[in-house]
């Protein structure tokens, strides 16, 4: 049987490299430039971290998690990880970050693993590029990472990026918030679809962003945690409100937004293109997570951060048609012949080494107008020829592709001409 890609995954070819290239370079710069040190952490960690972190009543962690047959040496069941900020965490605690001046800031790039249904947008091996702000509780930090987020969206040349933001409250006003909810939908309980049945018992702010338009509907009318927030996150959301007016962000307020994961607190936020009007593929999104560390067994830390999702950002590059930087390296065939091999591997290693030019040798039998002619197609700008006769002369023959122009010149000035 012939052997295929796993479905929902794929392959990211060499003539895409130069949209994932310009991303993660500018986030790299826009990192570092905003004060986050990069964090790699693997790709694995145990399965209890993201069923207690996440929560097990979440899509992710109950449907989409994709669980590893081997178990670890201590036989602990493993895990693919589903996003980084659980793993960030993680590694914060092992790593004793907690030691370092608060809030750490940290950015993260890697893949994530998620079975969901495959469509556009949607694969099961995805990358996400976050940032995340640990051990601090201040609204500042949350409007940090929204600022953050915006500058690097802002930076890739995407503009018509709609931020909504609201808050979910906090252990204090939520659960009778939660109660006034269940209420609500258990008296139309009928309408709505049977994940949101599920949901109303597993996890009832979930049915706020269900898809379905039966469910959206009745969500439109249903009570509004901003109407329930306690003080303190209500000061905590004005902060916020407040600080993107000042830094001129556009902004909406999305009541219905409560995002996927059982982790976060108070501020969460979301970013879309415009365009993308059903909101079902949205390139980013975050919010705060001060509960994670205690879910996970650990001291209360207070953190927000956000995970923006690079496949949906590369699809919007080309689909806005914006234009890559190019960077420019000229490629140059080392042309010769059996004869003359070890001429050839001595420029094109002096070429590799002192100039910008990249070489391309390839040995071969075949005569030396055949050569060319693969330049050509390997549309390179330059051909060296060195075969018997130059090596009898002394001189190689340079020749520049785009124009056809040929000269002699002497081995020793090859590279002080190319550079
Ligand atoms: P989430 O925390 O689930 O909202 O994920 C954060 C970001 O990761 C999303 O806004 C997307 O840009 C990206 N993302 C999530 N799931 C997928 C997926 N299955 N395929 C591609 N990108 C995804």
């Amino acid at each position: 049987m012939k052997i295929q890609s796993v479905r929902g995954m794929r392959d990211i070819l060499p003539e895409d490299q130069k949209y994932w290239q310009f991303a993660q370079n500018l986030f790299d710069e826009t990192s570092s430039s905003l004060g986050f040190s990069r964090l790699i952490i693997p790709s694995v960690e145990e399965l209890s971290l993201f069923e207690r972190g996440i929560g097990e009543a979440t899509d992710i962690v109950e449907k989409e998690m994709f669980v590893i047959a081997a178990k670890s040496d201590d036989n602990a069941t493993l895990a693919l990880r589903p996003e980084l900020t659980a793993g960030c965490v993680r590694a914060y605690i092992e790593n004793g970050m907690k030691s370092k001046p608060q809030p750490v800031r940290l950015s993260l790039f890697g893949s994530a693993f998620r079975r969901e249904r495959p469509q556009k947008n949607r694969y099961r091996e995805f990358y996400q590029l976050d940032f995340e702000a640990i051990g601090d509780e201040k609204a500042l930090w949350d409007v940090y990472i929204i600022y953050s987020s915006l500058k690097y969206l802002e930076r890739l040349g995407l503009k018509n990026i709609r931020t909504t933001v609201n808050s979910i409250g906090c252990r204090e006003c939520r659960p009778s918030y939660r109660e006034k909810l269940i209420k609500y939908f258990k008296d139309n309980v009928d309408k709505l679809c049977e994940d949101c049945k599920r949901r109303l018992r597993t996890n009832p702010l979930r049915i706020l962003d269900c898809k379905e338009p039966a469910c959206q509907g009745l969500s439109k009318d249903a009570p509004k945690m901003l109407d329930n927030l306690c003080p303190a996150c209500d000061e905590h959301f004005d902060y916020v409100k407040s600080s993107l007016n000042n830094l001129n962000v556009d902004f909406e307020i999305n009541p219905q937004l409560v995002r996927g994961l059982d982790y976060y607190n108070r501020t969460v936020f979301e970013f879309n293109q415009k365009a993308d009007t059903g909101r079902q593929s949205s390139l980013g999104g975050g919010g705060r997570y001060d509960y994670l560390f205690e879910m996970i067994g650990e001291s209360p830390t207070p953190a927000v951060g956000v995970a923006l999702g690079l496949d949906r950002i590369v699809n919007a590059l080309k689909e806005n048609s914006i234009e890559i930087p190019k960077v420019e390296t000229k490629q140059i065939l080392i042309v010769g012949t059996p004869d003359t091999v070890k001429q050839c591997l001595g420029a094109s290693n002096k070429i590799f080494e002192t100039t910008a030019l990249t070489p391309l040798y390839f040995p071969q039998e075949t005569a030396i107008g055949k050569q060319l002619e693969l330049a050509n197609k390997l549309q390179v700008d330059y051909a060296v020829i060195i075969g018997p006769d130059e090596l009898k002369s002394g001189k190689y023959q340079l020749k520049d592709l785009k124009t056809g122009e040929q000269k002699q010149i002497k081995p020793d000035k090859l590279v002080e001409l190319l550079s």
